[in-house]
């Protein structure tokens, strides 16, 4: 049996100038897609460039700058295929301290974004009759864990965005699948670190160890490119019996 190319696509991708988005934007271009990166970072300009893709900037906290992205994609590249809603943030407090303004900003960024995205990209995958949606969300979206309210909430209402897209697109050829990873080596997880010590009064090493792989049956956190290779299953053709899913690479996290 040979191997056939994949069929070259346009994808839009955010969160884009480190970790899972970077690999995500990389493996894309490996593919021969066109990409547009969307980063509210500068410093995503040159992760873009490096990997042979081209970046726009913007916050996606701002509901005109979600519109403005797909726009720069359609005038860019004259359609969009794939959509990959990936960028994310993380505040650790508990529910009695956690401040109003993160949990605006955690909401805004990863479920208002994604449906915004969601929209301004569906006509054009409608007309091409094609179209793949993959929501980064997280083991999170599974189950919960103390100190992550806002994340969490969000991750889980991004499993309810990701099923009403899939039934709606259904008749459409656009499929929409989520995936669900446990703790991946990205500056994310880096930051959380600190955080978590703090919250559990527990040495930086003792917090990878008893929290962060406390539930894991594989020791050991997750490279971002295994994470890429599962996103560019589901935005392949291979993938278009597969829609409304939630995919766990969480290290056996859930199996439990
Ligand atoms: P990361 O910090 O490396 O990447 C997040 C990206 O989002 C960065 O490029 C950042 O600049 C961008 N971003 C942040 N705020 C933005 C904004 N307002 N507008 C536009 N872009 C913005 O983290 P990561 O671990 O690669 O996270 C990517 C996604 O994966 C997130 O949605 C995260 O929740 C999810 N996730 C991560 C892990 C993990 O363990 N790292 C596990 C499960 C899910």
């Amino acid at each position: 049996m040979t191997a056939t190319a994949p069929t070259p696509r346009v994808a839009l991708v955010t969160g884009t100038s480190s970790g899972i988005g970077e690999a995500v934007v990389r493996h894309f271009c490996e593919q021969g897609h066109q990409v547009l990166a969307v980063d509210f970072n500068p410093a995503g300009q040159e992760v873009a460039e490096r990997a042979g893709a081209a970046f726009f900037q913007a916050d996606l906290t701002d509901g005109e700058a979600c519109k403005a992205a797909v726009q720069e994609a359609l005038k860019r590249f004259g359609h969009l295929d794939i959509l990959v809603n990936n960028a994310g943030i993380q505040h650790v407090s508990p529910i009695e301290d956690f401040p109003e303004d993160q949990w605006r900003r955690i909401i805004d960024l990863m479920l208002t974004a994604p449906f915004l995205l969601t929209q301004a990209a569906w006509p054009s995958m409608r007309e091409g009759g094609w179209g793949r949606i993959v929501n980064v969300a997280s083991v999170h979206a599974q189950v919960a864990s103390p100190g992550k309210a806002a994340y969490i909430s969000a991750k889980h209402g991004m499993i309810g965005l990701t099923k009403t897209a899939a039934l709606e697109g259904g008749s459409q050829g656009i499929t929409a699948n989520a995936i669900c990873p446990a703790y991946v080596k990205t500056p994310l997880v880096d930051n959380q670190i600190a955080d978590q010590a703090k919250l559990h009064g527990m040495e930086e090493q003792e917090v990878i160890e008893q929290v962060m792989l406390k539930n894991a049956a594989i020791k050991r956190l997750i490279d971002p490119s295994e994470v890429a290779s599962l996103v560019g299953y589901l935005a392949s053709e291979a993938a278009g019996a597969v829609t409304g899913a939630s995919w766990n690479i969480d290290l056996g996290w859930t199996a439990q």
